[in-house]
């Protein structure tokens, strides 16, 4: 039987699963994407509703979740959702949250010990939960065999360097505490910046403003091409309107930039767009239209977790 919280699609040789932490209404549209008006919203109605959009409560539908892609013969995770057992004291959906990734991640083949690599496109409390777990009242790495990829830049703005991101937000000094800090101590953190290659098929590149050290991780195999864009996009509005950025995104106008470029490149080089909390199928063609944007064919639905069969042909 399919499980609705597990996606699966193929780029050439790389296996890509998605496995949902959490989804649904997370946020009102004028809060989440301030510069989207409800005309917007209204327009795309039946591209937005039900997996992007619930309309009677304005509300954007959203995931958050992990990818697992299998390349090269390693399991990589990209990004690592909320976690269990956190204080957040400013979110009510993150604040001492108790899911049950682990046993979703066991469910389509991935046991802790087998994650090769963890990449955390950037340093927000919803993209590295589960780097840790509590082990005894310690945070500890729950992948104890990965190597951890951080952005230099998110680090050192995130981390006591940066005063814990300024200082801005109480949450962002609790989350590199409890999520970033432990896999440093135990000496599996490896900061990059710039760009840093995975494998023959992944690559991860530097895309800022939503946070100072935000990436993109492309990938390629056999002619075909996948970018998981991380929170460069919160909601399809945003590949319509990409001047509009989410009220996270730290400086909006470079976000915007990155947006633009992340997106016009995946154009030309026909990759398929993977953002970090899209509902649905997760991923989604962008094509031009009228000098704009445009959506297009969207990434396989819910199909066969890749234990039980040959996963869906994106
Ligand atoms: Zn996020």
């Amino acid at each position: 039987m399919a499980d609705e919280n597990v996606q699966s699609l193929v780029i050439g040789d790389v296996e890509i699963v998605r496995v949902v932490e959490w989804q649904g209404p997370f946020a009102p549209t004028r809060v989440l994407v301030p510069g989207c008006g409800p005309e917007v919203w209204q327009g795309r109605r039946e591209e937005l509703v039900p997996d992007h959009w619930e309309p009677d409560s304005d509300h954007v539908v959203a995931a958050l979740q992990t990818w697992v892609v299998r390349s090269a013969g390693r399991t990589v995770l990209v990004d690592t959702g909320v976690g269990n057992g956190r204080e957040r004291p400013s979110n009510p959906l993150f604040h001492r949250r108790q899911g049950d990734l682990p046993g979703r991640l066991e469910r389509v083949g991935v046991r802790p010990e087998d994650v090769d690599v963890v990449v955390n496109t950037h340093i927000h409390a919803d993209h590295v939960g589960w780097n840790t777990h509590d082990v005894d009242g310690e945070w500890a790495p729950t992948f104890p065999n990965a190597r951890y990829l951080l952005p230099a830049a998110d680090d050192a703005h995130f981390g006591p360097a940066g005063g814990y991101g300024g200082g801005v937000r109480p949450d962002d000094r609790l989350t590199y505490e409890d999520s970033v800090a432990p896999v440093h101590r135990a000496g599996s953190a490896t900061l990059w910046d710039g760009e840093h290659r995975i494998d023959d098929h992944l690559t991860l590149e530097s895309a800022p403003g939503h946070t100072p050290g935000s990436a993109v991780l492309r990938v390629a195999s056999r002619g075909e091409r996948a970018v998981f864009v991380g929170d460069l996009l919160h909601s399809p509005v945003q590949v319509l309107h990409p001047e509009c950025s989410s009220c996270f995104c730290l400086d909006p106008r470079q976000a915007v930039a990155s947006r633009r470029r992340v997106l016009e490149r995946a154009i030309d080089q026909g990759e398929l767009v993977i953002p970090a909390h899209f509902g649905g199928a997760g991923g989604v063609e962008v094509r031009r239209e009228n000098g704009t944007f445009a959506l297009g064919r969207w990434a396989g639905r819910s199909g066969p977790a890749s234990t039980s069969g040959r996963p869906a042909r994106y």
